[in-house]
């Protein structure tokens, strides 16, 4: 079932939340030694909650729009319930005080939280082998990454460990992990969604987005979880772009659209990604779609810029855990100095500690204009790109990975090639615009692939709609991945 069918048959009394709750958990029991999706679960917490909504729909009382849907959450956002650890040794045993403002509103709408899932720590890398606390695999072959870096979210939703979870994307830890795992990943627009109680790892492309089985369960999660927050004052205000309720229209298809491509990047990637993109476009020609090529002159400094803002964000923000304020704290340290340096040394992970290093030279005096500057300068430029591009078209096709789901340990000891994954998703992180990710295919190997569609800023009600399309015409999303009996 989706989220969706779920909740209405909840709400209809054909099934209560407690059975789904602990059908969850019974799939967890079973399935989670092999995927490795979770890094902490709350079954008795979450079989409350399930009981709690059971009773106010037996007893006629109004309930929230995720009523009873097991759902689980990245272990970067903020729980008062269990560790937030950001998959970091730094944050294991860390316990927040504060909820993030998409839990409160998970909570309010009556979701039922099964569990926070793996990352890559502190949201860096594309795989999820970067965790600092376990190995996530893709349910679709155990031999392979999930993505990442919201890898476990992916997973979970793909082996059908939950019906539902949320992920953030700082260069496509959405899209990409979405992709590689036959799901459904939406990016929304910077400043849709609150970031109050995401850990930070590049404020000013960090966003929280939902991975779902199918493009209504995404409109679905966008109506809860969307909206201004005074707390976070990146979010932006509804008087500016007013949210609308993403289900109304969605399967209204969109007649005249436009579509554009950059016929380089469709021809971009591995051969089955390839073709997957390219009969994906035929798709939306037979649904009437007109296909405009359009150019993306700056695209290839993508790459080297967001590494240089991304890192340099990153050594600001990770300055926090210190042993002092935040995180694990040396054992014997000799004196204060070493209460930083050894705390840290002890807590980070190798490339958390590589992107320190390169975000803080790239912001050191005497390097600052020329790397961080001039990386500004060019997402700048990205960003006309995309506007100019959007001057043709109403939103845009490309891959999402260039690859399919790679072996566990093939890209861990070569950063660049890891950062490359990247190469599609990363852009509409530096321009700020939405990006979803839907199943497009599968590649020789029975891997998924994924299709991403990008749209202007705000244009999430259109893009859903256009995916929606999609969606529509293929059966891709109801795949799965067969797990063993
Ligand atoms: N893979 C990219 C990185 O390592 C993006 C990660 C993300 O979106 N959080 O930075």
């Amino acid at each position: 079932m989706s989220c969706k069918e779920l909740r209405d048959g909840i709400a209809a009394k054909e099934i209560k939340s407690v059975a789904a709750t602990e059908a969850v958990f019974s799939a967890i029991d079973k399935y989670e030694p092999m995927v490795g999706a979770y890094i902490s679960t709350f079954k008795e917490q979450a079989l409350a909650k399930a009981k709690e909504v059971d009773g106010k729909i037996a007893a006629g009382e109004a309930v929230g729009e995720l009523a009873g849907v097991p759902v689980a959450i990245k272990d970067n956002l903020c729980t008062t319930f269990g560790t937030t650890t950001c998959a970091s040794k730094i944050l294991e045993n860390f316990h927040s005080p504060y909820n993030a403002t998409v839990i409160e509103k998970l909570l309010a709408a009556d979701a039922v939280i099964v569990g926070k899932t793996n990352m890559d720590e502190f949201a860096m890398g594309s795989s999820t082998e970067n965790s600092g606390l376990k190995q996530t695999v893709n349910p679709w072959d155990t031999s392979r990454v999930p993505g990442g870096s919201s890898g476990g979210s992916a997973a979970a939703v793909a082996g059908r460990l939950c019906f539902a979870a949320l992920g953030s994307d700082t260069g496509g830890s959405i899209r990409q992990p979405a992709s590689l795992c036959g799901v459904v990943g939406l990016k929304p627009t910077y400043g849709r969604i609150s970031r109050y109680g995401l850990v930070a790892y590049g404020s000013s492309l960090d966003q929280i987005g939902p991975v779902t089985r199918t493009v209504s369960d995404c409109a679905l999660m966008m109506n809860v979880i969307a909206g201004h927050d005074e707390k976070d004052s990146t979010s932006v205000s509804e008087s500016i772009a007013p949210v609308c309720n993403y289900l109304e229209k969605l399967d209204e298809p969109i007649s005249g659209l436009k579509i554009g491509v950059v016929p380089e990047f469709v021809a971009g990637g591995e051969a089955d990604v390839q073709k997957a993109t390219a009969e994906a476009i035929e798709v939306y020609k037979k649904l009437g779609a007109e296909i405009v090529e359009i150019e993306m002159p700056h695209f290839d400094y993508a790459i080297s810029a967001y590494y240089v803002i991304a890192t340099a964000e990153a050594s600001s923000n990770l300055a926090r855990y210190d042993g002092v304020h935040y995180g694990h704290r040396t054992e014997r340290p000799a004196d204060y100095i070493e209460v930083y340096s050894k705390s840290r040394a002890e807590g980070f992970g190798k490339e958390v500690k590589r992107r320190i290093m390169l975000g803080t030279y790239a912001l050191s005096s005497g390097y600052y204009d020329a790397y961080y500057l001039k990386a500004l300068k060019v997402r700048n430029l990205i960003r006309g790109d995309f506007t100019r591009a959007f001057e043709k078209c109403e939103a845009i096709l490309m891959p999402v990975s260039p690859t399919t789901a790679f072996r566990l340990g093939e890209k861990i000891d070569d950063p660049l090639q890891m950062y490359l994954s990247d190469v599609y998703t990363i852009a509409a992180n530096l321009a700020g615009i939405p990006g979803i990710s839907i199943p497009c295919g599968f590649d020789e190997s029975g891997l998924p692939i994924g299709l991403q569609i990008l749209a202007p800023a705000f244009a999430e009600e259109k893009l859903l709609r256009i995916a929606r399309m999609f969606e529509m015409q293929t059966d891709w999303h109801q795949k799965k991945p067969a797990m063993p009996k």
